[in-house]
């Protein structure tokens, strides 16, 4: 693996416009958040249904 090095990308935040850094690509459509806007918004239900057609 020569993918060590993790890349930032700069991106601002969509809840509180902070600019943060992401290691991931922010693909553009997505909404990007921030580490504390991350962890207030993560879904915590665990048995998520899913109503698409799948
Ligand atoms: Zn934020």
């Amino acid at each position: 693996m020569e993918d060590e090095k993790r890349e930032m990308h700069k991106v601002t935040c969509s809840d509180c416009g902070k600019e943060t850094e992401v290691p991931f690509k922010p693909d553009g459509e997505r909404p990007v958040y921030c580490r504390e806007c991350f962890q207030k918004r993560r879904p915590r239900r665990d048995n998520f249904q899913r109503n698409d057609n799948y």
